[in-house]
């Protein structure tokens, strides 16, 4: 979260605009929440310049994973199959899931190459009602950079990890999803912005809180909203306006991603990073010591010069920095000075 947020709220949690109550508080049926939540909307409509064809912006519960199993309840109509691109754990994850109600065609995979890349040959299959894929590999570090041509399949993405760090043409997807815990706010809310005409087709099983168009003629409140999330949200997509919205995160990411590749890539060695130039991500760097027992050592000393959570996502082992958009460039130089130093003490144990 940007400290200016964090900032803000806490100056207002006791007495949110000089009403006497703090947004904690505030009935989600009430003016002040409702005022809340449609600023924030609007801030992200400006932020991403979504076009008329997507007049709602969902704010829903359950995370990215229950959106695993709410595209296809929801998109999938008349259709029998759905496209997926297997790009590593999150779009794994999203893939067993849509299997549980559909026939899932994975179109491309990097799964042969130990997820290095991002797959740039598609080979999509007509009857599929949508083609679902992961822009940002969180676990693993690897990022679409460019997205191929689909014709007329609506593109689904989880854009849970790399959402507001660059900018998006939103017009070129049917459907875009992120939890917020990454680059939108606490977590709690997961954002959905979906085409209208891809509303309405929902499986009639479909929970009824979990039905996109349910929701979007409810306002995102069929039921109550995750509140506090959705306020602090809010504070952010303002935040992000106010430092030159889109642009500068990206300039920010590239800045700040590039300058820790270079680190790696001068260590004649010492460190690693498995993800092909190219298709390295910009939000999440994974890389390793080349000598694996060096790893816990690398972890623990860095966690005592106040370096936190490096450690890589449990079933990839090794390490990872995390650069969303709230990471300030003295924590990106920091780790890198850390790193410069650790590898000078410890080069000759590789
Ligand atoms: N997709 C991606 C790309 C993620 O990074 C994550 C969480 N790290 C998820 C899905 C799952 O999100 P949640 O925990 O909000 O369900």
């Amino acid at each position: 979260m940007p400290h200016e947020v964090l900032r803000q709220a806490k100056q207002e949690f006791l007495d949110w605009d000089g009403s006497g109550f703090s947004m904690l508080e505030t009935p989600f049926t009430g003016d002040a929440f409702k005022k809340v939540l449609h600023q924030a909307r609007d801030d992200l409509r400006e932020l991403l310049n979504i076009p008329d064809n997507y007049p709602r912006i969902l704010f829903m519960h359950g995370g990215a994973s229950a959106q695993f199993s709410l595209v296809p309840l929801n998109l999938l109509g008349s259709a029998r199959s759905v496209d997926h691109i297997d790009t590593g754990y999150w779009s794994s994850k999203s893939l067993r899931e849509a299997r549980r109600y559909c026939k899932v065609h994975v179109a491309a995979s990097s799964a042969d190459s130990q997820y290095d890349h991002m797959p740039e040959n598609w080979k999509l299959s007509p009857e599929s009602a949508y083609c679902h894929f992961t822009s940002n590999e969180t676990a693993n570090g690897v990022q679409f950079h460019q997205i191929p041509e689909t014709g007329g399949v609506p593109l689904v993405v989880d854009m849970t990890s790399d959402f507001l760090s660059r900018p998006l043409d939103v017009s070129r997807y049917g459907l875009i999803y992120a939890s917020a815990q990454k680059n939108v706010g606490p977590a709690g809310v997961t954002v959905v912005i979906v085409r209208d005409d891809l509303l309405g087709k929902a499986h009639p099983a479909t929970p009824t809180v979990f039905n996109y168009a349910a929701q979007a003629e409810a306002d995102s409140m069929l039921q109550t909203p995750v509140t506090f999330s959705v306020y602090l949200a809010g504070l952010v997509f303002r935040w992000l306006r106010q430092q030159g919205g889109i642009a500068t995160m990206e300039q920010n990411s590239l800045r700040r991603s590039s300058s820790l590749y270079q680190v790696i890539d001068d260590s004649n060695g010492f460190y690693c990073c498995p993800i092909q130039h190219g298709h390295r991500s910009h939000m999440n760097i994974c890389f390793s010591t080349t000598n694996d027992t060096l790893a816990p050592v690398f972890l623990s000393e860095a966690t005592s010069e106040g370096l936190m959570y490096l450690k890589g996502h449990p079933v990839m082992g090794g390490m990872r920095a995390s650069l969303y958009n709230a990471m300030p460039d003295t924590g990106v130089m920091a780790l890198i000075e850390f790193m410069r130093s650790f590898a000078e003490a410890h080069r000759y144990d590789i």
